[in-house]
């Protein structure tokens, strides 16, 4: 570590007490930009980096509501806006009990150099909530959106700050969330993204961030003239990133072994199918239920329930090629990236955000696999979410084939910077500098004209 990651981390740790995450993903950004730091004193001097690590604003609200017997519930809720010297704040809602302040400073961090590498113009944020909405009736889930957007209505908008989805946040909570931003501010605006085909979504975002890390994938691959045919890939989650990275290896030719959630994973040796991926989309997104039940339907699957108490996640220990982490922080640790060099992976696109830890991720760039870190492989969702953005401004709606033709010129850009940066900075074949870097420029550059404010 050299000495001004070392003074800035202790800096950074000093300062914000208790929220490693945030640590993990600034240390790993840092780590990166010394290559540019030293290029460019002038950021050094303007205290970019240190600015960048300070939210422009965190927003912290108590959330009351009423459960379905009457009983009062209270949550926390937040918005960190991180920085605007883009574009609009943007960034997901995320709705998990685990919803802390240091996870969503990590996740905002992360969101403003994947957002300025989408070369759409769009500034960083995050948010959510500690409500779990897991085993709560659509009435409850209802009720809590509406408490939530009380509060947070007077801190967003279309040309100031716009949420989207993240995990546990999907069609339905948007849904509810617009529905009563309409009511409290008597507009229509373009003040979330992720929404409904019939008021104001685009076509493509619910596939943008899957499809987006599969594209991001083949990017890789073609770099070393292969493509996704007849690989065998670990997908891991079973929401929205995971079904999406499912359908769009399928339909590139690929054989997607494994799924999981929190309590479990399945192993189906035959690979997935259209209509098995049909079974889990019904499954997670309708009746919400637990993936446990393929493995009781279809009967080349074995399921094996996850022991928190274990070391490594068993999912990432089968034989494939590609591994698209799709689920959550941290479910790639030092011994499970060990475990995928072992079983012969070579690919690591993330549909997660930050999937890998430090350690994970050294051992990825050690051995110089294709290793495509979240903030760029996963920017295909916010990417569409601009496009979703832009659309309505012009009050006008892109055909299917356009969003997923623009979508995917996003990621072959994005794929582009990296590889450009990273042979640029002296790393060549590095994704985590080319995106870092890639990301931290524009947004450094921005900054600079914009003064000290
Ligand atoms: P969903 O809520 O749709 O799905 C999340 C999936 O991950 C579920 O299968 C869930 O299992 C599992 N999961 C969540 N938390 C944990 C945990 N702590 N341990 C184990 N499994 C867990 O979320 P998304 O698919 O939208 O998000 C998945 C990841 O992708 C997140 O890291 C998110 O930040 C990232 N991402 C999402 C984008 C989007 O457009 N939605 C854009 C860019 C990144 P269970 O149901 O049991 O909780």
């Amino acid at each position: 570590m050299s000495d001004y990651v070392k003074s800035l981390m202790a800096e950074v740790k000093a300062k914000n007490p208790s929220e490693p995450e945030f640590h993990q993903a600034v240390h790993e950004v840092a780590e990166s930009l010394v290559l540019v730091l030293e290029k460019h004193p002038e950021y050094r001097a303007a205290k970019i980096l240190e600015r960048i690590i300070e939210p422009e604003r965190v927003i912290m609200f108590r959330v009351p509501w009423t459960n379905d017997q009457g009983d009062v519930q209270v949550n926390r809720g937040f918005r960190i806006e991180m920085n605007s010297s883009i574009g609009p704040y943007k960034g997901g809602l995320r709705f998990h009990p685990s919803v802390n302040l240091g996870i969503l400073k990590f996740l905002a961090f992360e969101q403003v150099f994947k957002n300025s590498l989408t070369t759409l113009p769009m500034g960083g944020g995050k948010g959510g909530s500690d409500f779990d909405p897991k085993g709560k009736s659509d009435a409850e889930v209802m009720r809590f959106c509406q408490a939530f957007m009380t509060e947070l209505q007077r801190h967003i908008g279309p040309n100031t700050d716009v949420p989207a989805g993240d995990i546990g946040v999907g069609g339905r909570e948007i849904g509810f969330l617009f529905g009563q931003y309409k009511k409290i501010r008597n507009e229509f605006t373009g003040v979330l993204t992720g929404k409904g085909i019939n008021w104001g979504g685009s076509l493509i975002r619910p596939e943008a961030t899957g499809y987006g890390a599969v594209y991001f994938a083949a990017e890789m691959l073609a770099t070393k003239n292969q493509t996704l045919e007849g690989k065998r890939c670990l997908v891991s989650g079973s929401g929205n990133v995971a079904q999406y990275t499912t359908e769009k290896i399928i339909q590139l030719g690929g054989k997607v072994v494994t799924l999981s959630d929190s309590a479990g994973y399945i192993y189906d040796e035959e690979g997935m199918d259209l209509e098995k991926l049909q079974f889990v989309m019904n499954l997670k997104n309708v009746r919400r239920g637990r993936i446990k039940e393929y493995a009781e339907k279809y009967p080349s699957a074995v399921y094996t329930k996850l022991d928190p108490s274990d070391k490594n996640n068993p999912l990432w220990n089968h034989k494939a090629d590609c591994a698209f982490p799709s689920a959550t922080q941290n479910e790639i640790n030092e011994k499970d990236a060990q475990n995928l060099l072992n079983n012969g992976v070579y690919v690591v696109s993330e549909g997660a955000n930050m999937p890998t830890t430090i350690d994970g991720v050294n051992l990825f760039l050690d051995k110089k696999i294709l290793y495509g870190p979240g903030k760029a492989a996963n920017a295909g969702g916010v990417s569409v979410s601009g496009l979703e953005m832009a659309q309505n401004s012009m009050r006008y709606s892109w055909t299917r084939e356009e969003v997923d033709n623009r979508l995917h010129m996003i990621m072959k850009s994005i794929h582009k910077t990296c590889v450009d940066t990273a042979e640029k900075y002296g790393t060549p074949g590095n994704y985590v500098n080319g995106a870092n870097i890639g990301g931290f420029v524009k947004v450094a550059d921005a900054m600079m004209d914009l003064g000290v404010v």
